[in-house]
């Protein structure tokens, strides 16, 4: 989950779902954005580290 961080299993998130609400903070996500924030932030955190 790209707000709270929390790990979904590939049971919770199946790759048929593209819309999903994590069980943590509840928020709905889209997984094909929630998948971009998290690869940018990786990005970033990368990127700053050089
Ligand atoms: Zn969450």
């Amino acid at each position: 989950c790209s707000n709270c961080g929390h790990l979904l299993t590939k049971d919770e998130l199946p790759l048929s779902v593209r819309r999903w609400q994590c069980p943590s903070c509840q928020q709905a996500n889209d997984r094909d954005i929630n998948a971009s924030i998290n690869i940018l932030q990786h990005a970033d955190k990368v990127l700053t580290h050089q």
